[in-house]
């Protein structure tokens, strides 16, 4: 017995037999006949049982909302309803019955709050215009692979296991490993760096990466998904050049495949036209001044700071050319003007979804840096090394999918991009 996806039910089906699957979404009992939606993940079908017909295998009474079923039936030539397709029961199969009463809503058009959302997300997850998140997600990462395959990068796993910290920072995870102390990951950035050196030339990884921030925001998780790249023989302005096409090709991607099942919905964003605008920190930091904002050369855009600018630049940006002071030890100094890094940022609006630059490729500059960020050189032997015998010039960034996926879909939090997502008091589910 072929099982057909609610979706695929069309024209070619009509007066013959088919074979559906799904949830119980809704169940409506009238006189003589009645009515099952039935849900998978393409759609809602309305299965229709008459009464007067030989029995069908189930008692209907005791039929409970999300309950699994198989049903076999009739695709009508006659398909009364426009908006939602029909099929004739002959033969249903009740294939394992859900509890009642449900947690958590699923077929209502009612809004939950995302605390107990969360907490029953494996039937908030049922909800389409939920999957639909998901379905985007994953368009969005294809069409950034793929655009990045096309451009001669190879895929990678590095460690999220780690010795030391990416960046000297604190936020770091601390895991028991053995005898050992070490740490979850933050970022694959040294890892990364070392296989430039290796003469992969470029490299692209999609994995987690962890942070032990307190900030309870709309807009971090504590581990989110990185995507981040690095390409040998190139400059900052190359990694913005493959940053722009990369969440292009992402954007056509997910808006060429989108999910319109149910009924809801799906918005997204244009596929944006290239290039961005680039806008000089500097430049950044007067509009800021001039709106009245106190912060000085070499101090950070806080939000209040960033929303001034978003309203002037209201799709994608880049910010380049970043004070020393705000970049980590490995972005290259900007050699026109040693206070200002080869370093950019990728924002839409007021938000932050890629940080991104040229390195250091020379030992002695890379030793010199670490100095002056105030970190021992001698606990990151493990990648200096590498830079020792041969690193070539080189550029990369990383970029948050969580942050990018919900610009696309504009979500108000990051935790409806995030299927399980781990917070400052959420480690389950
Ligand atoms: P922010 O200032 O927004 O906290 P960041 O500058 O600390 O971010 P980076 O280290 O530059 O972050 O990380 C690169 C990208 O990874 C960011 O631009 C963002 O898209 C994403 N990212 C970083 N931290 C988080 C987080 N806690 N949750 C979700 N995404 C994150
Ligand atoms: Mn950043």
């Amino acid at each position: 017995m072929k099982r057909t996806l609610i979706s695929e039910l069309d024209n070619d089906h009509l007066g013959k037999t088919v074979t559906v699957e799904g949830w119980i979404h809704e169940i409506k009992r009238l006189k003589s006949v009645d009515f099952i939606m039935l849900r998978d993940k393409t759609g809602i079908v309305q299965v229709t049982v008459k009464k007067t017909e030989t029995p069908i295998g189930i008692d209907l009474g005791s039929l409970t909302r999300e309950s699994v079923m198989r049903v076999t039936g009739e695709f009508p030539e006659k398909q009364i309803s426009k908006k939602m397709k029909e099929i004739t029961a002959s033969k249903i199969d009740l294939l394992n019955v859900a509890a009642t009463p449900l947690p958590l809503p699923v077929a209502e058009n009612i809004e939950s709050d995302l605390e107990t959302r969360l907490n029953n997300r494996f039937l908030d997850l049922r909800r389409h215009e939920n999957y639909a998140i998901f379905h985007t997600k994953s368009n969005l990462l294809w069409g950034i692979r793929s655009f990045l395959h096309t451009h001669g990068f190879v895929e990678v796993n590095t460690p999220k296991i780690v010795a030391s910290s990416t960046e000297g920072g604190a936020d770091l995870f601390r895991v028991q490993y053995f005898e050992m102390d070490a740490y979850l990951n933050q970022s694959p950035q040294l890892y990364k760096e070392i296989l430039i050196s290796s003469g992969f030339e470029r490299v692209f990884e999609v994995g987690p990466a962890f942070r032990a921030e307190k900030h309870n925001t709309t807009y971090h998780l504590n581990e989110f998904t990185s995507i981040d790249i690095e390409m040998g023989f190139s400059n900052h302005e190359d990694a913005m050049a493959m940053l722009e096409g990369s969440v292009k090709s992402g954007i056509e991607n997910a808006l060429s495949h989108a999910h319109n099942s149910g009924n809801y919905q799906l918005r997204m964003l244009e596929v944006p036209e290239l290039p961005f605008p680039r806008v000089e920190y500097s430049k950044c930091l007067s509009m800021v001044q001039n709106a009245g904002g106190k912060i000085e050369f070499g101090e950070d855009f806080g939000p209040e700071h960033l929303r001034v600018i978003g309203e002037k630049y209201p799709g994608f940006y880049f910010i380049t050319k970043w004070p020393s002071e705000l970049r980590p030890f490995y972005t290259m100094v900007d050699p026109d003007d040693e206070t200002l890094t080869n370093s950019f940022d990728l924002q839409f609006r007021e938000r932050e979804i890629t940080s991104g630059a040229q390195r250091v490729h020379d030992p002695e500059m890379l030793r010199r840096r670490f100095v002056a960020k105030g970190l021992n050189p001698e606990d990151f032997q493990f990648y200096l090394n590498a830079f020792r015998y041969g690193m070539p010039p080189h550029a990369g960034w990383g970029l948050g999918l969580e942050r990018l996926a919900m610009i696309l879909l504009d979500l108000k939090n990051i935790r409806e991009t995030s299927l399980f997502p781990r917070d400052r008091t959420r480690i389950v589910p």
